[in-house]
């Protein structure tokens, strides 16, 4: 999964607009390596409240790219941020895998407490909370 921030960055790199004005600190080309990073970790760990990935990582790197780029750069991450949901959608297995932390459903208990059973990857819910998913609103990205 990680290997999928780097293509992105891979595809993109050269079109990186690299001005050097800012004197030290990061250069463009780390810039957009990061934030392809975080986006991806962001998907990985916490995709359902990751309202729109493609966007938000968009709106993140763009101000590196010229206006001539732009429309390519949005195809790129675009590509690569819905091929990686949708792996994450279709094997329930890969969020542990990738991250070693299994994902409990996302449903409170009558108790009050967070239920813990194993989620449906489609929507994070459990089997006997399915009804939540259908109300369910994606909140807006923080
Ligand atoms: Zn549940």
């Amino acid at each position: 999964m990680y290997q999928i921030s780097r293509s992105i960055y891979r595809e993109l790199e050269a079109e990186i607009i690299e001005g050097r004005e800012w004197g030290s600190g990061p250069t463009n080309h780390q810039r957009v390596l990061v934030a392809c990073e975080a986006a991806v970790e962001r998907l990985t760990t916490d995709r359902h409240y990751f309202a729109r990935p493609s966007r938000t990582l968009f709106n993140d790197i763009r101000t590196y790219f010229p206006m001539s780029a732009q429309v390519h750069v949005y195809q790129v991450v675009d590509r690569y941020m819905t091929f990686a949901g949708r792996y994450l959608a279709t094997r329930p297995s890969a969020v542990l895998e990738l991250t070693g932390r299994r994902q409990d459903c996302r449903a409170t208990t009558r108790k009050g407490t967070p239920c813990q059973r194993v989620p449906l990857p489609s929507n994070g819910y459990c089997p006997s909370h399915q009804h939540l998913a259908e109300t369910d609103e994606v909140p807006v990205a923080a």
